[in-house]
């Protein structure tokens, strides 16, 4: 392709991505595809020669798109979003025109003083406390991990990383069992082993509870165990629990235990005074994390991973070959120590573009208003008889069940299983489901950029339409 070609191709595209985005609404949310339909339409063999970008963009449109979900619809209300946004988008089109690899300072030193920056406006705009520095990671998985590996390496007085885990005693995870998977992945990846993550039991409001954090650390560390590292949720995946703060973070220090703070959604709520409430206490953690890519309409990939002191995860990741020596860049810090991969990609830019383009206050406005939106279904939910609420609201997650009456335990949860598949085949709207104190509930995120409160009242209505049509 040349650049003429490249030219021509580029306006086209820019005009479907702008298509794409004003007509999203009018497809069905979910893929309604069904296993296999893709692959039994692809070549099994790489093609020899050429073929015309017309001829690729015509599979996308025909082979390609109806296998696709529609994250950014306005009716997206499933998992966690993964938003994106207009400035983000067109970020992201540079970023992968310079096609930079930002390993080094010297690599391209925009990319690293640029992430520098960006770390501390979204600190500041969080008000998270000033002693905390940070660096954008891939994901939440990737931060959940570099915390237990400075936790790891804090318990084991910096040995793990050269001296390995043989011998020593075997090191222990505390958190929720509403904690997120990531958290247990993390503990298999570093060597501490998914066994020894304590999954406790949580309390009423599906929180932590400090007073048996404390007694379990005592008496694992009274039975020869090494307490390493205590995870609190600040919106867990499922029902967006919130772990008490503070209480977790005093337990730590006098235990000397490594905090580590998982908010990867709910975190960009703390860009609204009224919510920060909920992370009184933070100035106690070690490392904390929110993914801009969730909620603060920062397209896939950007995790906002901070510490509070970087080195214990810096000298247990660095190592420097001399083909990596860039003696120029010394005096900056230099990310490829502070996470797995070696190979970075510039980041910086979309949160710069989304941030500028929106201000604070426009990013503050579009996160209340998905609030609000949460606390009208909450209520609407609440005042219907037939349904119920099945945990707190949480920022912009409804926990609840359909229960017309009159059905035991498990066939409630067979009548809200079968909801959720006609729900999400119907394709109007896309919601998903987990458990609360064992019983299948409905989870409704209503924190896509592009809804509206009439997407959240025609999605309402249309479960209650399927509802009443199960048998
Ligand atoms: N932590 C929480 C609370 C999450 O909800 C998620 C994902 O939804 C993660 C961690 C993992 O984040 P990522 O998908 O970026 O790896």
């Amino acid at each position: 392709m040349n650049f003429d070609d490249f030219r021509a191709q580029a306006h086209r595209f820019s005009d479907w991505m702008t298509d794409y985005l004003e007509t999203v609404e009018d497809r069905p949310v979910r893929s309604q595809v069904r296993p296999g339909d893709l692959l039994k339409q692809l070549p099994e063999t790489a093609p020899a020669h050429s073929e015309s970008m017309d001829a690729i963009f015509s599979d996308f449109e025909s082979l390609i798109m109806p296998g696709v979900t529609h994250w950014q619809h306005p009716s997206f209300f499933a998992y966690f979003n993964a938003n994106s946004s207009p400035p983000s988008v067109l970020a992201e089109m540079l970023t992968a025109t310079l096609g930079a690899q930002c390993m080094l300072w010297e690599t391209t030193p925009a990319a690293n003083e640029l992430e520098t920056r960006m770390m501390e406006w979204l600190r500041d705009m969080s008000g998270l406390p000033e002693t905390f520095v940070g660096t954008i990671q891939d994901s939440g998985s990737a931060s959940n991990l570099c915390a237990l590996i400075a936790g790891r390496e804090r318990a084991t007085k910096r040995q793990a990383a050269h001296g390995g885990l043989s011998g020593a005693r075997p090191l222990i995870v505390y958190a929720s069992a509403e904690a997120h998977s990531s958290v247990e992945k993390a503990a298999r990846i570093c060597g501490i082993g998914s066994d020894n993550v304590r999954k406790m039991t949580p309390g009423p409001d599906y929180a932590l509870q400090p007073a048996e954090l404390e007694a379990v650390i005592k008496a694992d560390r009274a039975a020869g165990l090494e307490p390493a590292c205590v995870v609190a949720c600040l919106g867990a995946t499922g029902l967006g629990s919130v772990d008490p703060i503070r209480a977790i973070g005093e337990i730590c220090q006098r235990e000397n235990v490594f905090f580590h703070i998982d908010g990867a959604w709910a975190g960009a709520a703390m860009i609204l005074p009224e919510e920060r409430h909920w992370m009184d206490g933070i100035e106690l953690a070690d490392s904390y994390v929110f993914n801009p890519h969730k909620w603060l309409f920062t397209n896939f990939d950007c995790s906002a991973f901070y510490m509070r002191h970087p080195a214990e995860l810096v000298d247990a990741l660095a190592i420097s070959p001399a083909y990596l020596e860039s003696p120029d860049g010394e005096q900056m810090p230099e990310y490829r120590d502070w996470s797995v991969a070696l190979a970075r990609r510039f980041r910086a830019l979309k949160l710069w573009f989304v941030i500028r383009s929106y201000g604070a206050d426009g990013l503050r406005a579009m996160v209340r208003k998905h609030i609000d939106m949460a606390k009208w279904l909450e209520a609407e939910i609440a005042a219907t008889p037939g349904f119920e609420i099945m945990a707190p609201r949480r920022f912009a997650l409804t926990i609840f069940r359909y229960n017309p009456g009159g059905l035991e335990d498990a066939a409630l949860d067979d009548l809200n299983n079968r909801l959720v598949r006609a729900i999400n085949d119907s394709g109007r709207l896309y919601v998903t489901k987990t458990t609360a104190n064992g019983r299948i509930v409905l989870r409704m995120v209503t924190g896509q950029i592009y809804t509206e409160p009439r997407h959240v009242e025609a999605g309402w209505k249309a479960i209650q339409e399927i509802a009443a049509g199960l048998d």
